[in-house]
Order: structure tokens, then C-alpha cells, then sequence
């Protein structure tokens, strides 16, 4: 089955995939890779270099996670990437430097570290912002997937503080596309999810509906981090308060000091309960629901993405503004 970035490169368009996953992952992988299982990672990374439409390598510009999965004692994917003309960076600075029109950029081992253990709250948005500088040149256009992939591992963890912090991620990433499209009008941005995570429901508890996301916003670290870091030390309250950015009283001292002692994966668990508390969060599920999820749409063609649709619809009606329909899908360039 041909997925719409490998149409849009068999239309002379240039790709792209930028995500805070491995790049790998399962949603970029479903645009570019055919392989049995999603979890076959390396394979998934090797077709990426040895799958090819009209003898050109499928996607152009390549930005997320993967070290592992690329740089292997069987096989260097990078220095394959390399010398077949790509540029390779490994940090968020060298965004900057892009100067090729086919980049590999791999910031972590697997995925990205979680947005708030990064010191940068526009690291989407700058890998957006680098990518769509590179697949504007080409005057056919360019099809570019972005996934603020770490909203959906936040969502799975019940984790509110790190699901707002990957959503803001995304936010910033949405926010410079809309001014993009403001100055390039004939570009079309599609925004949706392929489901919900977690059932986050806001003022679930006692006290009415009251949602206090102010509690969220002064994290230094991600509340997985915090309790992996404070698991290999003595009780410090003093400084998970700091951490956490907010004073904790004596109720949730009484949570916390226990499960500090059972190590990180209670104190984890203590630490999400307690904001949870504090904020008013509950949850449904440690995984997906079924409910319906937004479609946003802006650019050219938005109209199309108006109502409610089956999600397949997405892929066709983007199939069919690149040119493809039912009728021509046989006799496709
Ligand atoms: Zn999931």
C-alpha cells in the first residue's frame, strides 16, 4: 500500500519527517517503511536507506531519535546516509548549519528526551522550522509529517505535567506554521491524532470543576526524572519543592515520603498521584480510548477538513489534492 508521502515523492515533491520519537517509530515509520511489525526497528531504519522510489532515497530530510537503531555493530546507517550525499547532524545546534538538501538528524539514543528534561521548549518547533527551510526549495512542493510523538507516551503514563509540556511542544511548532502559512498561503497544514491517550479528564475530583494547570507550569524536570533522581538519594523535600515548583504540604508529604522509600517506580507513581490531586486530573486508561479525536486545518483547502469523517478520509482527500484519485490510481507516474 503506497502512503501519501511516498506519492507525493513519486510526484517530484520533497519529504520530510520530523518527531520527538526514534524517527523509526511507528507513525513515521507507517509513511516511508513495509515491514511485517511495528517494532522491528532496525529493519524499519534499513529500508528507510534501501527502500527507494525512482532510484531516489524516499525521504529527504529526516529529524528525531534513533541513534541505536541507526549506528549498529551489523550496520552503520549513518555513514551510509553519508556518503550518499546526506547531511548528518547530532545536535540541536547544528539545525542551524543545514546546508544540504537531504538531512539525518538524530538527537538521542531513542526517542527524544521528554520536553520538559530539555532545556530548549522550542526543539519541535526549531526541527519544523529547519526542515520546512530545506523542502521549500523545491518548486513541486514538499510533504512534510511532524508528530509530537511524546504526547501519546506522557498520556499512556497518566503523567498530566509531562502530557502539557509535550502539547506545548507541539503548540510551539503549530504556532510558527501558522505564521508560515500566513506568508505561504498555497501551503495546507492538516492537525489531528489517531486516537486519544489516557482519558485525561480535567476537574475530576471533589471541589466542583476546577482545573488548576498553573501547577504544571514550573516543572524543572520531568516528574519521571525527578522521581528516577530522588529514588538514588535520601528524602529532600527541600529540593523536590524546588523541583516541582510548588511548596508541598503536609498531606502530600504523607503520600510522597513513604513511596520515596520503595524507590522510583513508587515514587513516581506517588509523585503523579499528588499532582493529580493538586490539579484536579484524573484519568480513564493507561491506554487509548475510542473516543472521536479533533481535526484542525488551515491553508489552502482547509474546507475539505470541515465536519466529521471517517479518519481514513484524511488520507484520501490528501491523496487526491496531490492528484491521485480512485480513477488514476492505476495509471499513477
Ligand atoms: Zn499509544
Amino acid at each position: 500500500m503506497e502512503s501519501v508521502l511516498e506519492y507525493a515523492k513519486a510526484m517530484g515533491k520533497s519529504t520530510g519527517l520530523v518527531v520527538t520519537s526514534q524517527i523509526n517509530h511507528a507513525t513515521p515509520a507507517s509513511y516511508v517503511a513495509h515491514v511485517p511489525q511495528r517494532r522491528m526497528y532496525n529493519e524499519i531504519a534499513d529500508s528507510y536507506f534501501d527502500a527507494k522510489i525512482d532510484d531516489q532515497f524516499k525521504v529527504n530530510v529526516m529529524l528525531g531519535g534513533g541513534w541505536q537503531y541507526f549506528i549498529r555493530d551489523d550496520r552503520n546507517l549513518v555513514e551510509e546516509f553519508q556518503q550518499a550525499g546526506y547531511q548528518y547532524i547530532d545536535s540541536y545546534a547544528q539545525l542551524e548549519t543545514i546546508d544540504n538538501h537531504n538531512v539525518l538528524g538524530l538527537f538521542a539514543d531513542r526517542g527524544l528526551p521528554a520536553a520538559l528534561d530539555e532545556g530548549n521548549p522550542d526543539r519541535l518547533k526549531d526541527m519544523v522550522q529547519a526542515a520546512v527551510s530545506r523542502l521549500e526549495t523545491n518548486d513541486k512542493g514538499f510533504f512534510l509529517l511532524v508528530e509530537g510523538s511524546q504526547i501519546d507516551w506522557a498520556s499512556h503514563a497518566n503523567d498530566v505535567a509531562s502530557t502539557m509540556a509535550e502539547m506545548d511542544d507541539l503548540h510551539r511548532a503549530l504556532l510558527w506554521l501558522e505564521t508560515y502559512v500566513s506568508q505561504h498561503p498555497n501551503t495546507l497544514v492538516v492537525v489531528t491524532a489517531d486516537h486519544n491517550t489516557g482519558g485525561m479528564t480535567m476537574g475530576e475530583r471533589a471541589g466542583g470543576y476546577r482545573w488548576e494547570p498553573a501547577y504544571l507550569r514550573q516543572f524543572s524536570a520531568s516528574p519521571r526524572t525527578i522521581a528516577v533522581t530522588h529514588a538514588e538519594q535520601t528524602w529532600d523535600p527541600a529540593s523536590l519543592n524546588q523541583q516541582l515548583g510548588f511548596t508541598l504540604t503536609k498531606e502530600e508529604m504523607a503520600v510522597l515520603q513513604p513511596a520515596h522509600k520503595e524507590g522510583a517506580k513508587a515514587f513516581y507513581q506517588a509523585i503523579k498521584q499528588v499532582v493529580d490531586q493538586r490539579t484536579n486530573t484524573g484519568w480513564t486508561t493507561g491506554g487509548h480510548t475510542g473516543v472521536d479525536v479533533p481535526v484542525f486545518a488551515f491553508g489552502q483547502g482547509k474546507e475539505q477538513f470541515i465536519g466529521q469523517m471517517d479518519n481514513t478520509d484524511i488520507a484520501k482527500k490528501l491523496f487526491a489534492m496531490l492528484g491521485r484519485t480512485p480513477e488514476n490510481e492505476s495509471n499513477k507516474p
